[in-house]
């Protein structure tokens, strides 16, 4: 309990009745923050004792309030997700075919999460999304496509179908390193109706240049009061080097959470891969796209799989690529994968909303207990952890960073966004959209994603439940549908406020202090019995 000053004239309005009735003594109400003898409530390991309460779900418990001496708006919710990266919000996508792929991996980590792109598709479309997260936003753009004065109307256009940009540097040679002749814009063909014209009748020439070595401040300051879209940088001879594009300078502004690499700008991305030997052939092609982040993808992570794959990563990247291992829900599965070289663990089994391990394979742990015993254990080596699947409110995320997690990985939260792959589609009335397990029958067995692409015949759903060789499989997913949630962009500053509001409560102006406040025992917790919990609902409305 904190107390101060403030609180203490808090109790100037307080008139001191009698200190005495007939044999009761009362203590000066004065000095009654003095008064605190014992701790109220359970400590968080006191809670988590499993032996005397079970394992423990995020609605099992409550956390206690704290004391309030900040606005929410200044809780900071940066967190270290591995052990190399940090974000500024602790929100991640789950690799699932229908909650990640490129359109929600970008709007991810321009609201300061990350998603995580599913393998449950080829590994050039995997990679092809994965460069298009990268391609996002820029600083610097340093391999921008260029074409030649000789190419048509037509070849820009299919440049923006495929990459959705139409701002193309013309080259003697169409190539990088060549001298920079003119730049093609939106504007110079968007009511051109040839498409056959050369790029050399309707490119600008009157270029606003600058020189290589300028810095990306001084760029983005000519880029402003320039006025023009893009911003090419040329070295001595006039070949160009390299690009700046404005839309990227209005991108910082509105997106100041932004998850970048500190180096090249872009936005980071993370992707899903298996723990096969093909699989590091697909790797290879995520991270030549400019992967920072691999999730391997197993249900069950304490395999001799995940360890080789992990010591395969570790010394063919080094660390230029972080590694998220799992699932695991035990500390003894944590270990193998710490000790094989995992960079954050993924933590949950068989709590995810569209999950059925825990009935089908009897095998999973109650995701409140899960996250915090790993948590426990992982935090002496200073490894992150990733609470994944059962979120089901901002209240659980809340809960499970106080349990010890450094971020939560959602499906069920953010399928049915805009953002999400797939098709919407009506039934009773309702605006809907699939959503599916990865280890449901549908996923393990489809030939088709979902989403954008559509065509492969590559499935690592089944890899991940160890079932791809299965004559007969069974499943540990089901596949549904999810009301349309509208956008993340208003959905995930919905999180972020209610998670700020959720530790402001507590007293904890950040995640780092949120969890050190438990560890030390000062932030207290409450079990909730099953009428506690329903006194917590809504409940007594007539509508
Ligand atoms: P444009 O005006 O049609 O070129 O498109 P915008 O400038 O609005 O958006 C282009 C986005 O794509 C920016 O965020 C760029 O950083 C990014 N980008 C990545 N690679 C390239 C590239 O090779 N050329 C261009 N023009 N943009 C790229
Ligand atoms: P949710 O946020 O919907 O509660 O849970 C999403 C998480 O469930 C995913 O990140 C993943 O770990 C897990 N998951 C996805 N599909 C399946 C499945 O078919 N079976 C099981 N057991 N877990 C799944």
């Amino acid at each position: 309990m904190v107390h101060n000053e403030t609180q203490n004239n808090d109790f100037e309005t307080f008139k001191s009745t009698s200190t005495k009735s007939s044999n009761t003594t009362y203590f000066d109400p004065k000095q009654a923050t003095k008064y605190l003898i014992g701790a109220d409530g359970l400590s968080a390991e006191e809670m988590m004792d499993s032996r005397k309460n079970g394992g423990l779900t995020y609605n099992d418990f409550l956390i206690l309030p704290g004391y309030i001496d900040f606005p929410a708006s200044e809780v900071s919710l940066e967190s270290r997700i591995t052990r190399n990266i940090v974000l500024k919000t602790p929100f991640m996508s789950s690799p699932m075919d229908t909650v990640t792929e490129t359109d929600m991996a970008i709007n991810m980590a321009l609201l300061g999460g990350v998603g995580v792109i599913h393998s449950n598709c080829s590994p050039d479309e995997q990679a092809d999304m994965v460069r298009k997260v990268k391609k996002f936003e820029n600083g610097f753009i340093t391999d921008p496509v260029c074409l030649t004065p000789n190419h048509t109307v037509a070849d820009v256009r299919r440049i923006k179908a495929q990459f959705g940009y139409s701002g193309i540097p013309i080259t003697a040679n169409g190539k990088l390193y060549s001298i920079l002749l003119g730049i093609v814009t939106a504007r110079d063909i968007q009511f051109h109706e040839d498409d056959t014209t050369l790029l050399k009748d309707v490119m600008t020439t009157d270029l606003v240049v600058a020189q290589e070595g300028v810095t990306l401040d001084e760029a983005n300051q000519i880029l402003r009061s320039s006025k023009r879209g893009k911003l090419p940088i040329v070295n001595s001879r006039g070949e160009l080097v390299s690009l700046l594009a404005r839309s990227d300078l209005l991108k910082n502004l509105n997106f100041p959470l932004a998850s970048k690499s500190p180096h090249s700008k872009q936005l980071i991305c993370a992707a899903a891969v298996g723990t096969r030997s093909d699989d590091k052939l697909r790797l290879r092609k995520l991270v030549d796209a400019g992967l920072d982040i691999v999730v391997l993808d197993s249900s069950q992570g304490n395999s001799l799989f995940q360890i080789e794959m992990i010591k395969y990563i570790k010394k063919t990247y080094g660390d230029n690529l972080d590694i998220i291992a799992g699932n695991v829900v035990t500390r003894e599965q944590a270990a193998s994968l710490i000790e094989a070289g995992a960079d954050a663990l993924r933590v949950g089994m068989g709590s995810g909303s569209i999950c059925i391990t825990q009935e089908i394979m009897s095998v999973g742990r109650p995701q409140g207990s899960a996250v915090y015993k790993v948590a426990q254990f992982a935090d002496q080596f200073d490894i992150p952890v990733i609470a994944d699947g059962g979120i089901q409110n901002v209240g659980h995320i809340t809960k499970a960073l106080a349990l010890g997690a450094s971020a939560v990985m959602m499906g069920s939260l953010l399928a049915g966004t805009t953002e999400s792959p797939g098709e919407y589609f009506y039934h009773e009335g309702q605006r809907l959209k699939k959503y599916r397990g990865m280890g449901s029958l549908d996923a393990m067995e489809r030939h088709a994603t979902q989403g954008t692409s559509g065509k492969s015949n590559d499935n690592n759903a089944a890899k991940r439940y160890f079932s791809e060789r299965d004559v007969v499989k069974v499943a540990q997913g089901v596949a549904g549908a999810v009301v349309d949630k509208g956008s993340i962009r208003k959905f995930v500053p919905y999180l972020i406020s209610g998670l700020q509001h959720g530790l402001q409560d507590i007293g904890a102006k950040n995640l780092k202090r949120l969890r050190d406040d438990v560890k030390g025992d000062k932030i207290r917790f409450e079990l909730r019995t099953a009428s506690a919990q329903i006194e917590g609902g809504v409940h007594g409305l007539y509508s």
